[in-house]
Order: structure tokens, then sequence, then C-alpha cells
């Protein structure tokens, strides 16, 4: 029998993709799912930005690039910081790993050692704690609140923080609750900072162009440029730029930090694939024009759902401002009974009942550290989310 090791048994496989990996199931099976569970564009990558990896290939010599990135994204990436974010971050300051993800796992692995502490405010995309956890991190969660539109409070961080405190992380817009941090929401949370110096800021700001309120995003060393020196700033192409699948994610952070993820990457992947790596470069510096039209469509998608959603009985539906998810309560349906004669007792159970009774896949709240609530992406077409809904509604006026 296979022997696996603690690291692993420490880990749960993403809740996402379990969630969309039964329906996907049950479709194979022959069942008509509608899935409202994942988490990617669905558009395609621009043209000109798969020219740009086709071009590279044409031009051969596709040897390993350097660990960090080639050149040219590193350069790429610390302009477009300077330009869209108004943060200075030298090419030697930025590393490109195959993915966000594997930004955050690089710097965990870099600077956390057993019983360090990871403060993960939830609810939480679903890596940040497993991954604290496979690197020998202990996660510290700090529950938001609803009222709060699930924002951090600065009185509940100083409460989390320890003298083994490593690393806060702060992820706006938030994957699943779509909520996002103003200027003076982030004031708040770095004035903490500023009084404990041991403390690193995390800030994963992939959902930078998916914005929809009247204040425009802003990443927390904007807001505190004194937190240079212990601020990674992730981000990547992968969701403003439809290139899930590429694998390209990039970090922005002090130099010895940097070079301490480079010497982790050289024994991981050796570096990114650099066909996606030129990719990347004419994402970041070719047309942006998509942009503002992805965020229209997504913005009118948001309202289509949370309308929907909220003529649903039970279900309560806040409206964020940001990303592509909705995070409704199902608090008002527990105890109630589907025709089949299951209970719901928790959004997991009617996450799986809405599943099975209705083939409809979304993402229960326990998988991201907050039940009573289930994830709806809208990261799909106006046609599939307007029938996804409907047969939401049918399942919850089924429920007695
Ligand atoms: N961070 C958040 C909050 C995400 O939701 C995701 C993907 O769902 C990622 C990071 C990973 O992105 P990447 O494709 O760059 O690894």
């Amino acid at each position: 029998m296979l022997q696996v090791s603690d690291a692993l048994r420490r880990i749960r496989p993403p809740a996402t993709i379990a969630a969309t990996g039964k329906a996907r199931d049950m479709r194979a099976a022959g069942r008509d799912i509608v899935t409202l569970s994942i988490g990617e564009p669905d558009f395609d990558t621009p043209v000109h930005i798969k020219e740009a990896a086709c071009a590279a290939i044409r031009r051969g010599r596709l040897g390993y690039p350097p660990v960090s990135g080639i050149p040219e994204l590193r350069i790429a990436v610390s302009e477009k910081f300077r330009r869209e974010n108004g943060v200075d971050y030298e090419p030697k300051e930025i590393i490109v790993c195959s993915g966000s993800k594997q930004v955050i796992a690089c710097a965990f692995l870099a600077t956390l050692d057993s019983g360090d502490e990871v403060i993960v405010p939830a609810p939480y995309w679903v890596s940040y704690p497993d991954m604290a956890s496979m690197f020998g991190g202990t996660p510290k969660f700090v529950q938001t609140r609803p009222a709060d539109g699930f924002k951090l409070r600065a009185a509940d961080l100083e409460a989390a923080i320890g003298p083994r405190t490593r690393w806060l992380v702060l992820n706006s817009p938030n994957n699943p609750t779509g909520a996002t941090y103003t200027r003076a929401d982030y004031r708040e949370l770095t004035d903490v900072l500023l009084r404990h110096p041991h403390v690193m800021l995390m800030t994963d700001d992939i959902y930078e162009h998916l914005v929809y309120g009247d204040e425009p995003f802003v990443t927390p060393l904007a807001v505190e440029p004194r937190l240079k020196d212990r601020t990674l700033t992730i981000n990547g192409v992968s969701k403003a730029y439809s290139m899930t699948g590429w694998r390209i994610g990039y970090g922005g952070g002090p130099a010895a930090l940097i070079s301490a993820m480079d010497k982790a990457q050289s024994q991981l992947t050796g570096g990114a694939s650099v066909p996606a790596q030129w990719a990347a470069i004419a994402a970041l510096t070719g047309d942006q024009s998509h942009l503002a039209a992805r965020q229209d469509s997504f913005r009118a998608r948001r309202d289509l759902v949370v309308s929907l959603l909220n003529r649903a009985p039970g279900l309560d539906c806040a409206t964020p401002s940001g990303a592509f998810y909705v995070f409704p309560s199902c608090e008002g349906l527990v105890g109630r009974k589907t025709p089949g004669g299951r209970t719901i007792a928790t959004s997991a159970d009617f996450a799986d009942a809405l599943l099975e009774d209705e083939g409809v896949a979304v993402v229960a709240g326990e998988g991201f550290g907050f039940a009573g609530h289930v994830r709806v992406s809208y990261a799909a077409a106006d046609d599939v989310l307007r029938e996804g809904c409907s047969r939401i509604r049918r399942f919850c006026e089924s429920l007695t």
C-alpha cells in the first residue's frame, strides 16, 4: 500500500476542483448539468497573445529560461506594476512562476518553518491554508462577517497577530465572496502591520481587472509604501487575459525574498514555460481594450445572477463589487427537506442535493472555511446563468 507523506496528509484537494470533477462525471454519465462551480473566464485568449506564443515557437531556441523568468517579461511586469498600480519593483524584484498559485507555493516554501503562522481571513481561496500546511506552516483563520462585506477588521487582525506570525494573506477582489478592499479599508490594515514589523504581507491581486464598484482597484503597497520590504504583490495573466491554461503568474517583492523564491523554484520547475512567458509579455504590453469590455459584461452578469438568486426563496445574495463570484447565504433553508426526503442540515448538503436533484454544480462554503453559504460562479454565458438560476429557484421552492 502507498505510504503518503505527512505533508500530503495535511492537505485536501481543492473543494472547487472536487465539485467541478463530480459535475463532469455526472455529465459523462448522461446527466444534463449546469456548471457554476468553475473559476475561469469563459472566453478565449485574445488572438495577439496566442500569436506571440506561436512566434516564439517559430523563432525556436526555446532553451531553459532563467529561473525567475526571461528578462523581457520581468521588465514588462515591472512596468505593469508602475503603470497600473503605482508601485515600484525593479526587474530583479520580480519572479515569474507557473501560475500565481506557484508564486504562493514558492513564497511559503522559502519562508515557513514548522510552527510559523499564516493569517488567513475566512472565507478564503481554497489553496492558502493547504499550501501553508504543506510547507510546515499553521494557518490561523480569522472569520470575517457578511455585515462587513466579508472584509477583515483591523481589530481582528491585531488580535490574531502573535510572535510566530509570518504572513498575512489578503485577496481582493476576493474569491469566493467578490469583496473588494478600498484604499480606506487597506489603510486600517496597513496601520496594524506597521506596528508589527515581523509580519509579511502577501497580497493576491489576481482579480484586479474585475472590479465593478465606484472605487478603482488598489493594491496595499500603493496605500502604504513603507511596507515595501515585506510585501509580496502577486498577480498573473490567468483571469484578466483568459490564460488559465498557460500557467503564468508573477510576484513582486523585496530582492532577498525573490532570491529565496528563485532558489525554491530552481528545485521545483526550474522556471515557467518559455512560449507562455512570451505570450504573457504580449498580454501585459499589447492592446488592453478587451479588459473594459469584459468588465462590462461581467458586471451585467453579476447583476443578472444577483437578481435571479434573490428570487429563490430562502437564499440571500448580496451584490459584491469584484471577481466573478457571488456568495449567497442558504442558511434560511437549513432544516428543510428535499422531495426525496433528504434533510438540508448544512450548506454542503444544499450543494450536494442541488447537484443531485437539479444538476447544478456550485461550491459549498465549507470548502472556503465559511459554512452557511455557497459560491456561484458567473463566469458563464447568460443563457447558462439563466438556466442555472432558474433550476436553483425551482430547487429552493421544492424544499418543505
Ligand atoms: N488566487 C486566487 C484568489 C484564485 O482564485 C486563483 C484561481 O482560481 C489563483 C490565485 C490561481 O491563479 P493562477 O492560474 O495564476 O495559478
